[in-house]
């Protein structure tokens, strides 16, 4: 196959959405570069990363939108989700903080978008086992509620972080293909 012959069938945009510091840019940095970052600041946030995978023997493109931690003064903009149509909410397993906080980010996600998303409700940090404050089971429970997907993932020890990103964009192949 020549260059010119290859064509790019698919291109997914993709955002990820949670509170501060629950590890959206680093479930990224894993899952993108294999990389971890123990002290991350949010100035490592690129605006997008795009991320070819194979599909059911596709060539799919995700582009997957972070935040430059804007989401620390609620400032994530509507061009933020323009066109969206998978994400990846995140939340920290040893904060229950940031995991009430994620109806607020659905409901973020549901006025900016004009479709359906599909998400995936991402419990990360699943390595700091000592400090877990919300349980698998609680999880599990609010993304039934609401129609998500689950997975618990840990950027530090790479577990289940591309399973999580892959559950999303076959989701979307499924539903567009
Ligand atoms: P963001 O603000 O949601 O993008 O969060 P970051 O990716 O910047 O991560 C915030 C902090 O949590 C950083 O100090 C990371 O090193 C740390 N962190 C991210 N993911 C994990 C993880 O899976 N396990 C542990 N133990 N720390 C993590
Ligand atoms: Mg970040």
């Amino acid at each position: 196959q020549t260059e010119e012959e290859q064509t790019e069938d698919y291109l997914f945009k993709i955002v990820m959405i949670g509170d501060a510091a629950v590890g959206k840019s680093n479930l990224l940095a894993r899952f993108a570069r294999d990389e971890f970052y123990p002290n991350s600041k949010s100035t490592i946030g690129v605006e997008f990363q795009t991320q070819t995978m194979e599909i059911s023997g596709k060539e799919v493109k995700a582009q997957i939108w972070d935040t430059a931690g804007q989401e620390r003064f609620r400032a994530v903009t509507s061009a933020y989700y323009r066109g969206a149509v998978g994400a990846l909410l995140v939340y920290d397993i040893s904060r229950r903080q940031t995991f009430e906080g994620t109806g607020r980010w659905l409901n973020e996600l549901q006025t900016h978008s004009d479709m359906n998303v599909v998400t995936i409700l991402v419990g990360n940090k699943s390595d700091l086992k000592d400090a877990r404050e919300v349980t698998t089971a609680e999880g599990k429970a609010l993304a039934e509620a609401q129609g998500l997907f689950f997975i618990e993932t840990s950027a530090l020890d790479s577990s289940n972080v591309s399973a999580a990103f892959q559950t999303v964009v076959k989701e979307i192949y499924n539903i567009l293909s």
